[in-house]
């Protein structure tokens, strides 16, 4: 994976573009006035490994939750502002980290240089997140439709406002819930500049549907070295987005961490019970962090080749199977001892992992 250079920012103490590492982002779903409740969602965020978390900021009441907020949790927060110049200032006083506001949208001039003023004095980036179902009527007239390139034309205008107040610690994504576009608006956009890209598939939908847009999209734009955060859209929890961002990350090459398990779909040949015995393995690993692939086969005919290209596995048999560790047979067993087996083998070596 040959990655773009775009320029790098930070937010919080998370960088984001250059060499910095892809990070992975969500956004809770609570109602942020109500603090407990968005508290408890960004701890459980951060405990599934999201890095930087969005709230929205719909009022004055939920800018100044903020504060709150942020006292209570590890990982940066930014605002999710749309239009109002005093949600973006008060958020600021806050502490964000953060703020996805457009400047075009923010209206008078006087109005954008204050909260750029703000975010410079802060010293935080700003997100301008173009949308395509919310592009200026003029840009839409002009192409016809939401094409990729009316998409990079309105992120343009807003990046020249920023860049007109000598503001370049900048960071974009231009979503569509039309996987192709968003792929191509992405692609259109890199050509043209550097800035740090936040990349995702909005309103994606509900799994599974959410997961296979968000993951060929996503997938695809990090493949070709495109993007440098990225958020996963799902009509579910927002930790299931984090797990499922983190997955496309592993895939592509981009991220490595904690156990992926290589599992067979299982078939006629297959003599024991996979579905347990992967809930089992999943279940006993879950806590571990260092990269390790682990196999769980039904049979000996792909079973045992695939076992030994993963750090540890199990092939099935008739009522047995054989356990292995490092592409060597460790010992056959019964097969109400095999995941058991595994997970003792797998723990004897956790140490050196
Ligand atoms: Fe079937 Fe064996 Fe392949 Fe599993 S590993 S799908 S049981 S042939």
């Amino acid at each position: 994976m040959n990655r773009r250079k775009t320029r790098k920012i930070y937010v919080g103490n998370v960088p984001i573009g250059g060499d910095a590492p892809i990070s992975v982002q969500s956004m809770t779903k609570t109602d942020t006035r109500d603090t407990k409740k968005t508290i408890l969602q960004i701890k459980q965020l951060q405990k599934a490994g999201a890095e930087i978390v969005r709230v929205a900021v719909p009022d004055m009441e939920a800018a100044k939750a903020i504060g709150k907020i942020k006292k209570s949790v590890k990982i940066p927060i930014i605002a999710d502002i749309h239009f109002n110049y005093k949600l973006a200032l008060e958020s600021i006083r806050q502490g964000v980290s953060g703020l996805r506001i457009n400047p075009g949208n923010i209206g008078a001039q006087w109005k954008i240089k204050e909260v750029v003023n703000a975010a410079k004095e802060n010293k935080i980036p700003i997100r301008i997140g173009v949308n395509a179902g919310s592009l200026p009527k003029d840009i839409l007239q002009k192409y016809g439709h939401s094409s990729p390139e009316a998409m990079v034309e309105a992120a343009s205008r807003h990046i020249d406002i920023l860049e007109e107040l000598d503001f370049s610690y900048i960071k974009v994504s231009l979503k569509a819930s039309d996987v192709l576009k968003t792929i191509e608006a992405y692609r259109v956009f890199s050509e043209k500049y550097d800035y740090p890209l936040h990349v995702g598939i909005t309103e994606a939908g509900p799994p599974p549907e959410g997961i296979v847009k968000g993951a060929i999209g996503i997938g695809i734009l990090l493949l070709e070295g495109i993007g440098d955060t990225v958020r996963v859209s799902l009509t579910d929890s927002p930790v299931r987005e984090v797990e499922i961002a983190y997955e496309i990350l592993r895939t592509v090459g981009a991220r490595k961490f904690g156990v992926e398990i290589i599992s067979c779909p299982t078939c006629g040949r297959c003599e024991v019970n996979i579905k347990r015995m992967v809930t089992q393995v999943r279940k006993s690993l879950k806590n571990i962090k260092s990269p390790l692939k682990v196999a769980v086969m039904g049979c000996c005919v792909n079973g045992p080749g695939e076992a030994k290209e993963a750090d540890f596995g199990i092939a099935g048999g008739k009522g047995q199977g054989i356990v292995f560790a490092k592409g060597e047979v460790i010992k056959t067993v019964k097969e109400s001892e095999l995941v058991f087996s595994l997970i003792e083998e797998i723990r004897k070596n956790l140490n050196n992992l």
